[in-house]
């Protein structure tokens, strides 16, 4: 017991902690990226809601025409039509 208490308290945790370091840093940028994609999606999100105000959601903004509703369902805040997606 004593020297199992001993065992723990002389080793040194180095390894422990450089692995969780390298846990968290992954995750870290695990994070960076989920928020820039959600940014992103907010964005373009935000876009729709004014396009929703200006009359014109819904439509292309490559050429105009009415992206399908079925697009449109799918991704709601799309911005083109299935050819210039
Ligand atoms: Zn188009």
């Amino acid at each position: 017991m004593a020297g199992l208490l001993q065992g723990t308290g002389a080793s040194p945790d180095f390894d422990d902690n450089f692995a969780d370091s390298g846990q968290v840093a992954a995750e870290q940028g695990e994070n960076k990226l989920l928020a820039a994609e959600l940014r992103n999606e907010l964005d373009e999100v935000e876009r729709a809601l004014a396009k929703l105000d200006e009359g014109v959601y819904g439509s292309c903004e490559t050429c105009g025409t009415p992206v399908g509703a079925d697009r449109l369902e799918a991704m709601p805040a799309t911005r083109f039509c299935i050819d210039h997606a």
